[in-house]
């Protein structure tokens, strides 16, 4: 190693993250250093005359990956949580050389004929199915990596890639951009009628921060969120709403952060890259790696579930209207009522608000009960632990099994903050794997958008927010409870995209248990438990609205999916735009108004930034599979370790070591079915 490298804590293995030290400096050398270090690798492992063999070729090539993936993820990952410009400048400066690295990788000839050559020799089969999965999924990777191109296809197919990277970052870099930027002063409390308190005390102490009187909304969504909900003033919720739904289009706060022409420059080149590895459309490439066999199946499954699903949605939407015309005065729904008047029915058909919920709520409590409920199902053990940290706030806990032995670590950070990319997410710090006679052991990033304490109040939590902690952390077991010992297939890496979602979906369903939220409850004002009768309603109130979600939910993942295969960018056929795709799936799934100035396509990141193109869908898929495989507590008691055992040994141990229907046939003793999950939305005919 140079003296350049010792110096930089980038370059710093094995151990956790340096993030005391790191700094926007320290990025471009480490990862010139990193990707020399792999080229170089490469070229010895091409280079070998002897025949390949896992240890020749795949053992050492996983290594230096890992160091490079290691070095970059925490680059990227303080990129979302604490961004600065000098950091987004040297995030950028190195983006496109990483992206051109793995373009290259992926096409690189002598590794995919070595591959080939591995899979063919007489070792293969001797391989255990871990390590024969991650020879299949190169191979696969490598032909949709184009390495089967002829030579000038390649570099154009390598150039496209390098762009879409460019473009995507570019896309949440508006949205971002926008979010934080958008603001409205409000200096009469008046207007803020209805609005709760630590909402309002929140908005005034931004405004304090910027040197102004008043209050200070933004569209974070701790705040836009309960102003949409709560606020009297229809006027101030279609000045928030405008806001929000023209974030990064042409008609938000800054032409310059229009994410427009992003979108159709994106789907131009997805187009163009399917066509050179000679599928059809993007969602045929997209659909090679995942559960989901053709487009067609994907389609089928979304307009199966809309049909049934969307009576519910017009009978939902009926009692709304019918509601705010009798209640509230209000002739015609608008866009910016409709959180408003759902609040406002849900509290009086079951007398209780999100804000009175989320009293109950302090957050201590919440971790506690999240970990109680994980290390009863699950068998492990919580412990908090020590580690550098980018802020404050920053938290780390240690993953033991009962004996003591470490399982996995990770960091939790989670409030809402400036400078923080919104949402919530998991994403993976260190990849477990075997070392000779030690473990590599893995850790997660859980990252939420939270509402961070007031004063000195703590940090108390809504049930949705708990559902999104749930969520995050059942992506979080599935990276630490894997036992895979061999990069590419331990944790979430190679589990399909349309099954990620199955463990983050199925925790959710404990937000919804009598004992666990009980016991993680304490008023923080009384200390009292949440009362019986409050939990009665919240089950009654569950769900309320649930058939508008689902359509809600459906019409992303239609538009989503046909936009990948129905809809010719170049051609601009059989629609004349992506929105006039999208209002036509509206008057087939939708049931609400859409303002004209709404431009979701604009901040729709999970497409035009994530790995979610063309798999929209996954969350429904995946839900589908997480409420059928929850069926199984049901039947034997939630916090039922032999339950948990089986769900951690056949789902969350085994990750993309095989394929997820052969995990969920294992844990569930059959293949997956529909019924469970509109059951678990109240959509029967029974009821
Ligand atoms: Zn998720």
């Amino acid at each position: 190693m140079t003296a350049a490298s010792t110096a930089n804590p980038l370059l710093e293995f094995p151990g956790l993250p340096r993030f005391d030290e790191i700094e926007p400096a320290h990025v471009t050398p480490a990862i010139d250093h990193l990707l020399h270090e792999a080229r170089a690798t490469i070229e010895l492992i091409a280079a070998d005359p002897d025949p390949p063999t896992w240890d020749r070729v795949a053992a050492p090539l996983a290594d230096r990956l890992d160091r490079l993936d290691r070095a970059w993820s925490a680059v990227r990952y303080l990129n979302a949580v604490v961004n600065t410009p000098a950091l987004r400048d040297a995030f950028h400066a190195n983006l496109p050389q990483i992206t051109a690295f793995y373009a290259s990788l992926g096409q690189d000839e002598r590794l995919f004929a070595k591959y080939r050559a591995l899979r063919a020799s007489p070792e293969f089969d001797s391989l255990d199915p871990a390590r024969r999965k991650v020879i299949d999924n190169e191979l696969r990777d490598f032909r949709l990596g184009g390495a089967e191109l002829p030579q000038q296809q390649k570099a154009r197919f390598k150039a496209i890639h390098e762009e879409l990277a460019e473009l995507g970052s570019r896309f949440d870099e508006h949205l971002l951009d926008t979010t934080n930027t958008w603001s409205l002063y409000v200096n009469d409390e008046n207007e803020l009628a209805g609005v709760p308190p630590d909402v309002k005390s929140a908005a005034h102490a931004a405004a304090q921060a910027d040197e102004k009187t008043g209050y200070k909304l933004t569209l974070r969504m701790p705040c836009f969120l309960p102003v949409m909900q709560y606020a009297e003033s229809r006027e101030l919720r279609r000045s928030m709403h405008r806001g929000f739904a023209t974030r990064a289009s042409e008609l938000g706060i800054d032409p310059q952060w229009n994410n427009g022409p992003l979108v159709d420059r994106i789907l131009l080149l997805r187009q163009e890259a399917a066509t050179l590895l000679g599928y059809r459309n993007f969602a045929e490439v997209s659909l090679v790696a995942k559960m989901a066999q053709s487009p067609d199946e994907v389609l089928a499954f979304l307009r199966d579930l809309a049909r049934r699903s969307k009576p519910y949605a017009e009978r939902d939407y009926a009692e709304l209207t019918s509601f705010a015309r009798e209640t509230l005065g209000l002739a015609e729904l608008a866009p910016w009522d409709l959180a408003y008047a759902s609040e406002k029915l849900k509290s009086s058909r079951y007398a209780f608000s999100d804000q009175e919920v989320r009293q109950y709520f302090p957050e201590e409590r919440v971790l506690a009960g999240l970990f109680r409920v994980v290390e009863t199902v699950f068998g492990v053990v919580i412990r908090p632990a020590q580690a550098p940290v980018w802020h404050p706030s920053v938290r780390f806990f240690d993953v033991r099994d009962r004996g003591g032995a470490l399982v996995g670590q990770f960091y939790f950070d989670l409030y809402a903050r400036a400078g923080k990319q919104g949402g919530a997410w998991m994403d993976d710090a260190i990849n477990r794997r075997r070392l000779n006679d030690a473990i590599q052991h893995p850790v997660a990033y859980m990252t939420c958008n939270l509402s961070p304490p007031t004063g000195d109040k703590p940090a108390t939590f809504t049930h949705q927010e708990m559902i999104t902690l749930f969520h995050e952390f059942g992506h979080g077991l599935h990276q630490l409870l894997t036992r895979v010992d061999v990069l590419g297939v331990s944790g979430l890496q190679g589990v399909e995209w349309d099954a990620v979602e199955l463990p983050s979906q199925f925790m959710e369903n404990f937000c919804w248990e009598w004992d666990v939220l009980s016991s993680m409850s304490a008023h923080v004002e009384t200390n009292e438990p949440l009362p019986r009768a409050l939990f009665d309603r919240m089950i009654a109130a569950k769900n309320f609205h649930s058939g508008m979600a689902m359509v809600r939910q459906l019409e992303m993942a239609l538009f989503d999916m046909l936009l990948h295969c129905e809809y010719d960018a170049a051609s601009r056929r059989p629609w004349p735009s992506p929105q006039a795709l999208l209002d036509d799936v509206r008057r087939q799934v939708a049931v609400v108004p859409r303002a004209d100035y709404d431009r979701f396509i604009c901040s729709f990141s999970h497409v035009f930034d994530g790995g979610y193109a063309a798999g929209y869908y996954s969350y429904k898929w995946a839900e589908v599979l997480a409420a059928d495989a929850f069926g199984l507590f049901e039947e034997q008691g939630v916090l039922s370790p032999i339950a948990g055992a089986r769900f951690r040994d056949e789902v969350l141990a085994t990750g993309g070591s095989r394929p997820a229907l052969e995990s969920f046939v294992a844990f569930r003793g059959r293949p997956p079915e529909l019924d469970a999950l509109l059951r678990r939305n109240g959509m029967t005919l029974a009821s």
